[in-house]
């Protein structure tokens, strides 16, 4: 079967892109903060509380099979999604509680829970974790946590001037030392795909873990993680179109045995007696409480979507977007883009500042005009600090944005200095 992309198809899929914002269309521009649901995610949702709800594992009646078959089967469709098996990948509550799970049994392993193999993993004192420095706080400050608990040295591979890695200081910084490399697929401020391969590369070389925090590209690019060589990989599933508070850990068979859990209670265990308790394996051993079920068939529901279109198709009309984006904003008057390069992979995902004018006042000014855009430092301070600014405006688009919309931002975008003057 041949597949083409059609936008105005697309879009009919969305209710909440027929809102008007004081009388204009929504031009909806803040897709990487969160993405608008297509139906088939609000109804899978809706479905399952109508004709199926009831809590998963361990019923004896009919709805508790029914409704732990969908979240199993969800689990099969989220894996499959990132060319993964079921066992690999854990629910969480998102890409943040994904990483502090990591961090916080790498921590628990460093005490010596889950024994050697555990231990192994876990930094020492001495021992280095290695991150970058465009880093969400979600990739940063857990890492910051373990460094402090075991002694461990944080660093950072720098940015260029351009937004990308700088490659050089990469491979002078992961050593003998490095235990950990952590770091984004796609910034979320700078909009470029890092080179994951390499750093693979450069953390393997020196046996160090490789952690990814995917939540940027899972929108936009195939992912196939047991193939990117990463170890342990992170996102969140209203970013892809899904609900929100789910999100999935990946990992490799081998280290998700290997780790203690991070939460603990009920669903993770096989026997319990009143002095400790024995764990279930991956991934239920890092699942433990009530699961977010009709979340996890909502989020099934939405790489099904997402997978129905021709995704080189998409792919391709995004890569247009980002091109209309990036150039668009270069070619007005006082408008310093971050992220601004050729020469690396990006997505459609462009931040920026604009002179003499608070990001906050852009932010307002475009809303006045319809168009929602993201204003901050987008939980990346430092990255912010590296290039001398406190807050930028982001404009994010997906799947069903238009050209025409980038058009009526770019517009939105040149009048903010005249207004502001
Ligand atoms: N990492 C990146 C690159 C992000 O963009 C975000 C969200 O903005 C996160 C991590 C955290 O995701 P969540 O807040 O869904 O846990």
């Amino acid at each position: 079967m041949t597949l083409s992309f059609d936008v105005d198809a697309v879009r009919a899929d969305f209710p909440l892109l027929e809102t008007e914002i004081d009388g204009h269309p929504l031009v909806y521009l803040d897709s990487g903060a969160t993405s608008q649901k297509p139906r088939a995610v609000l109804d899978a949702e809706r479905d399952f509380l109508e004709r199926a709800n009831s809590a998963v594992h361990r019923g004896a009646h009919t709805l508790a099979a029914e409704a732990t078959e969908l979240f199993e089967d969800a689990r099969v469709t989220v894996a499959e999604f990132v060319g993964a098996e079921p066992e690999q990948l854990v629910w969480t509550s998102g890409a943040t509680a994904g990483l502090n799970l990591i961090a916080g049994a790498l921590g628990y392993a460093a005490l010596g829970r889950g024994g050697a193999d555990a231990r192994a993993l876990a930094p020492r004192e001495g021992d280095e974790i290695v991150v970058t420095e465009a880093e969400h706080h979600a990739n940063l400050i857990p890492w910051q946590e373990l460094a402090g608990r075991t002694g461990a040295r944080l660093r950072h591979i720098p940015v260029h001037d351009d937004g990308t890695l700088d490659m050089r200081a990469a491979a002078d910084l992961i050593g003998e030392r490095t235990k950990i490399v952590a770091f984004p697929h796609v910034s979320n401020v700078l909009g470029i795909v890092n080179p994951v391969a390499k750093l693979v590369t450069l953390a393997r070389g020196v046996g160090a873990l490789t952690v990814l925090d995917a939540c940027q590209s899972a929108p936009h690019l195939a992912l196939d993680l047991p193939a990117s060589g990463v170890d342990l990989a992170v996102f969140s599933g209203h970013k892809v179109y899904g609900p929100y508070g789910l999100g999935a850990l990946w990992g490799r068979e081998e280290i998700l045995a290997a780790l203690p859990p991070f939460t603990t209670g009920g669903s993770m265990i096989t026997t319990v007696t009143l002095d400790e308790a024995e764990y279930l394996p991956p991934p239920q051993r890092f699942e433990a409480g009530t699961q977010p079920v009709s979340q996890a068939v909502a989020l099934a529901a939405a790489v099904r979507w997402l997978g129905a279109h021709d995704l080189a198709a998409a792919h391709a009309h995004e890569a247009a977007l980002e091109r209309r984006l990036r150039e668009g904003l270069r070619s007005i008057d006082g408008i310093r883009l971050l992220g601004d390069t050729d020469a690396a992979e990006r997505v459609a995902l462009q931040a920026f500042a604009v002179d003499g004018v608070h990001a906050h006042d852009v932010g307002q000014f475009l809303d006045s005009r319809g168009v929602a855009v993201r204003v901050g430092h987008h939980c990346a301070q430092p990255l912010h600090r590296r290039f001398g600014l406190t807050a930028s405006v982001r404009a994010s688009a997906a799947i069903h944005t238009t050209e025409a919309e980038v058009d009526t931002f770019l517009d939105a975008v040149s009048g903010v200095r005249g207004f502001f003057g």
